[in-house]
């Protein structure tokens, strides 16, 4: 019997079997940012520890990034102390960093690929839950929290519990309109943001197949918000060919090499699977979130649910989530009216998302009473779209052409919502408070879903816009 992606990568980087029984993985690289790193490297000095592997150690700073004024110092003092204290960690245990000012700064999960420093066949953790992202190489990736990245610093491996592996295909085509955020939405609102408890996610069919790797990206950084303690997808020419020439992937021979046994990594034809799940491309439509959690979900043409058409055991939080967001069971999600339309963040902030996102707003404007802006993921986002003119079609069209950093997807910059507006946003969670009001509401939605939103100054069906 074969096996998958996940029993090939997790056996290579096994140290060994612990007698808890979880298993101690050695981590093929570790990502590292402001917010969760500065308890753990004080947790290292305590103890007299230093970094043993800070080749396998990568830094950014993403989180608190202002996207206005970068002048030093911050003029928020918690901010300018967190990234001082980055500095001064990398600087003294050696640890690469892509700080302000640096030409690859940006948010952690959009620089590691950009950099080629995910690949696949690695085991990659950070202390960010959006981490699954890098699955989309390949690559077993998880978010951990503070004293797992003491333990990553201090040793370059994880204690984890196995896994079981959940095979996603989605078939046949996406229709137009209909984006990798649709389909991971759809998944979600499929299997529940708990139905993934205890798995690792694995994407196929030929819908993911034909995915660029960004839209790969896009899949796989939301399978934690499915509950899944990872998400991936097997490497195939669509991945080697995004890494050829990244200033960190293998060179000449050596990448030819790399890439005969990335393919070998893939899972085996006959990989034995604990669970399979098969949804078709054609049956997705754009999709929005009504409610507090992602699993919320409905196509644009839908309606919220009404809490009495759901399982009784549904039902407090269907009465919770209308009451927060402020919106009637039953309504139409279309119209909507929105107040902020928020483009970026680690799911939705890279070149292909700008692109498409541009091609609704050209020749638009953005709705009088909404405030619009576009946060690219990374500096080398930010370039490649100014090359390309898209920040003069947001401007012209009314948005606020912002620099690289998280922003608005989780506020701890001065981006933010105000009370209850309620924003239209291409980020990944729609938590009570997530964008920094503790009143504000979110909607989550493809970017060119956001795009059109920004334009009708409500909930808008972009496949009537292209
Ligand atoms: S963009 Fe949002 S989800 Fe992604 S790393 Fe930043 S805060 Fe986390």
């Amino acid at each position: 019997m074969g096996s998958t992606l996940y029993q090939k990568v997790w056996d290579l980087h096994t140290v060994r079997k612990l007698p808890t029984g979880q298993t101690q993985l050695f981590v093929g690289l570790h990502l590292v940012h402001e917010v969760t790193s500065p308890q753990a490297f004080a947790m290292l000095k305590d103890r007299g520890w230093t970094v043993p592997f800070p080749g396998r150690t990568l830094a950014t700073v993403d989180h608190i990034v202002p996207t206005r004024n970068v002048a030093r110092p911050f003029a928020d003092a918690m901010a300018e102390e967190m990234l001082a204290r980055l500095e001064a960690n990398c600087r003294e245990h050696r640890v690469p960093l892509h700080g302000l000012g640096d030409a690859a700064q940006g948010i952690v999960h959009v620089i590691g690929p950009e950099l080629g420093a995910t690949q696949p066949g690695m085991t990659i953790a950070c202390g960010d839950s959006h981490t699954s992202t890098h699955g989309a190489f390949g690559a077993l990736a998880f978010g951990i929290g503070t004293s797992q990245v003491r333990d990553v610093l201090a040793t370059q491996c994880l204690a984890l519990d196995p896994l079981k592996v959940r095979r996603i295909d989605v078939e046949g085509t996406l229709p137009k309109g209909v984006y990798a955020k649709d389909a991971i939405l759809a998944i979600i609102g499929r299997l529940g943001v708990k139905g993934g408890v205890g798995f690792a996610y694995e994407y196929g069919g030929e819908v993911i197949e034909r995915m660029s790797m960004e839209e790969r990206m896009t899949v796989c950084n939301m399978s934690v918000e499915g509950g899944a303690r990872a998400g991936y997808v097997n490497p195939d020419r669509t991945t080697f060919d995004y890494l050829r020439g990244r200033p960190l992937a293998p060179e000449g021979t050596a990448f030819e090499r790399a890439s005969a046994w990335w393919a070998s990594l893939a899972s085996d034809a006959g990989a034995r699977y604990d669970d399979r799940v098969t949804m078709q491309g054609s049956s997705i439509e754009p999709a929005v979130t009504w409610g507090i959690n992602p699993g919320q979900v409905v196509g644009v043409s839908e309606r919220v649910p009404r809490p009495e058409d759901v399982e009784p055991s549904e039902r407090p939080g269907v009465v919770e989530a209308l009451a927060y967001m402020g919106l009637a069971g039953g309504s139409a999600i279309l119209g909507t009216r929105i107040d902020v339309a928020f483009i970026g963040s680690c799911t939705n902030g890279r070149l292909s998302d700008l692109r498409e996102a541009a091609r609704v707003v050209k020749g638009r404007r953005a709705a009088p009473h909404v405030k619009a802006l576009v946060v690219p993921g990374s500096q080398a986002v930010s370039r490649a779209a100014e090359d390309e003119g898209l920040d003069a079609v947001f401007r012209e069209a009314g948005f606020e052409w912002r620099g690289a950093g998280c922003s608005m997807c989780l506020a701890m910059n001065d981006d933010r919502l105000e009370g209850r507006q309620m924003c239209a946003s291409s980020s990944n969670r729609n938590f009570k408070g997530r964008q920094g009001s503790p009143t504000g509401r979110t909607l989550l939605m493809s970017p060119a879903m956001v795009a059109a939103a920004a334009v009708a100054g409500e909930v808008a069906d972009v496949r009537r816009m292209l």
